[in-house]
């Protein structure tokens, strides 16, 4: 049975969109998985260490045979194999991925935590998942706009993540708290 899951992809370094691009394509070569959407790129200021280069930001959804430990094991390679080394908590990364939701499941094991647990706490993953799915909601029954509503509204405007207009070049204004999303 198909599995619909949403994954968060990062990077600040290096060639940034190429790096969301590579780590797709190796996402999409998963066995029995698709990828049925992708969100825009936004371009975020670093959350926890600031003193890094800012980050993009997308979320795509997939559908996938694999079970969630499945899924994570086959994304921490990905991250290993475009390099990404672990030295420190919220440090710069070539990649990182997050399993973000898997369908309506919890999961609560040492390796993985899902939803994940910093969700509902970060505007660079609420918005682009809202941009893809906007009636989404967790398995407590978590209403994911509303969420992002409130945490907008205790946001200042410098750390709200912007939509790339990768046409252009430049970046365009994401919609403010109170409008859709
Ligand atoms: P980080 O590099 O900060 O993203 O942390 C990665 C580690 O977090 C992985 O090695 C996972 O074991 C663990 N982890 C726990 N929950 C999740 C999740 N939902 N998605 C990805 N990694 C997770």
């Amino acid at each position: 049975m198909k599995n619909k899951a949403y994954i968060a992809l990062g990077s600040n370094v290096g060639e940034k969109e190429e790096n969301l691009a590579q780590a797709q394509k190796h996402i999409a070569m998963i066995a029995d998985t698709k990828i049925t959407r992708t969100s825009s790129i936004y371009q975020t200021v670093p959350w926890g260490k600031t003193d890094q280069d800012d980050f993009l930001n997308q979320v795509i959804e997939i559908e996938t045979e694999f079970s969630p430990l499945q899924l994570l094991s086959v994304l921490l390679n990905i991250e290993i194999n475009m390099g990404r080394q672990r030295k420190e908590k919220w440090g710069p990364r070539i990649i990182d991925l997050d399993i973000l939701l898997y369908g309506e499941q919890t999961v609560d094991e040492p390796e993985l935590k899902v939803p994940h647990p910093y969700l509902c706490e970060r505007l660079f993953v609420l918005i682009p998942l809202l941009e893809i799915n906007p009636d989404i909601v967790l398995p407590d029954g978590t209403n994911l706009k509303e969420v992002l509503i409130r945490v907008k509204a205790r946001t200042d405007n410098k750390s709200i993540p912007n939509m790339l207009d990768l046409n252009k070049g430049s970046h365009i204004d994401t919609p403010k708290s109170g409008s859709r999303l």
